[in-house]
């Protein structure tokens, strides 16, 4: 992934970094595994240097009705493990509008917040980017999101744990699938990027890999499952992403290969949102706690408006319109392994 960094000087308002003296954090969008562990991790690092750290519920729908409140170190005891988020998380329409956010700013000031550190997709990255630029608060933003789909990291939060969610699942779906000579379509999230379904299509040893990247076509898919039936493999796995561009969805075309190779018995499973729930990963706790550090300690360093990422074990940086705008690329090595492991 080719991964734009930009260190310091990014901040787009004037306010003296060390004057900061009150963080808000919220989660926005789809909530991801190590959310929670982020909000400790901002919340103690605020402790540590000192600053007064505000939970704010629902995302940027709270911030508009005021629910606000002063989170402490031990108000964020025992989350680590947890999934799913403390804060809440909401999509908000009213933040969309101009009047929606002089409200949320209104109760900044009520709070007297200088900075927030926002925990969502690149949605709320907009709204954060936008509501600094309208209104001069600060915004971090820490990508939470199972699809891994932001430019400028190689992991989002919860993507590690949702790849050990759904290998887990197929693990077992393979059981019964060999039990009974089946072929299992298998849809995982994913609707505008393969990254899921690739690396556990790939970990889990499926046969064929639908996503968004690729077209590979129906015809193309059927002459491979047939291939693979006559080189003796008696059940499969098809791996499909929410947004396969086959142009299909997973039930059409199960019901499609079930008519054209009827040898096989076929079957469909939808993961949903299973795939977003359960304990984090020691790998995403572990990127939350530093995140959440690298945030605060960016807001107090005069650094706003950009995303911490990871790149190569190290934190790095990428302004939030660079963020929003790049295409998160899928690994070509990896779809090179996964037709050569399918033999
Ligand atoms: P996920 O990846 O799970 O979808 P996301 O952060 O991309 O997460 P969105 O629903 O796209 O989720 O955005 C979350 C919230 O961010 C929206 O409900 C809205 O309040 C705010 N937001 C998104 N786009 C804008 C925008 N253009 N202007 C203002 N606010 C926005």
């Amino acid at each position: 992934m080719l991964i734009c960094t930009a260190i310091l000087n990014m901040s787009t308002n004037n306010t003296d970094s060390s004057a900061i003296k009150r963080i808000g954090v919220l989660t926005s969008g789809g909530d991801a595994p190590g959310m929670n562990a982020a909000i400790r991790a901002v919340v103690r690092s605020c402790a540590y240097y000192k600053i007064q750290c505000f939970g704010i519920k629902r995302g940027y729908q709270g911030m508009i009705a005021g629910d606000i409140s002063r989170l402490g170190p031990r108000s964020v005891n025992n989350i680590i493990n947890k999934g799913g988020t403390i804060l809440k998380s909401a999509r908000s329409d009213e933040f969309r509008t101009k009047e929606g956010r002089k409200k949320a700013f209104e109760q900044l000031i009520e709070h007297e917040i200088q900075g927030l550190v926002v925990i969502g997709g690149d949605g709320s990255f907009t709204g954060g980017m936008i509501f600094q630029k309208e209104f001069g608060i600060p915004v971090m933003g820490i990508p939470g999101t199972i699809d891994n789909d932001i430019y400028g990291t190689s992991h989002t939060l919860g993507y590690d744990t949702a790849l050990n969610t759904v290998v887990e699942a197929v693990d077992k779906i393979r059981d019964t699938a060999i039990s009974h000579n089946r072929l299992f379509f298998v849809e995982v999230m994913g609707r505008d990027a393969g990254h899921i379904a690739l690396n556990t299509g790939i970990g889990a040893g499926a046969e064929e890999i639908l996503i968004p990247e690729e077209d590979m076509g129906l015809d193309r898919l059927l002459q491979s499952l047939k291939r693979s039936k006559k080189s003796g493999k008696l059940s499969s796995i098809v791996m499909v992403a929410e947004g396969d561009k086959i142009g299909k969805n997973v039930f059409q075309l199960a019901e499609y290969i079930e008519e054209n190779l009827p040898d096989y018995e076929v079957r469909v499973s939808v993961l949903g949102h299973m795939q977003r729930g359960g304990a984090p990963s020691c790998f995403d706790r572990v990127l939350a706690s530093r995140m959440g550090l690298k945030a605060v300690e960016a807001l107090r360093d005069g650094i706003s408006a950009n995303m911490i990422g990871i790149s190569d074990g190290k934190m790095i940086f990428t302004p939030l319109d660079k963020a929003i705008k790049g295409e998160s690329t899928i690994n070509r090595d990896l779809v090179r392994v996964s037709e050569i492991m399918r033999l």
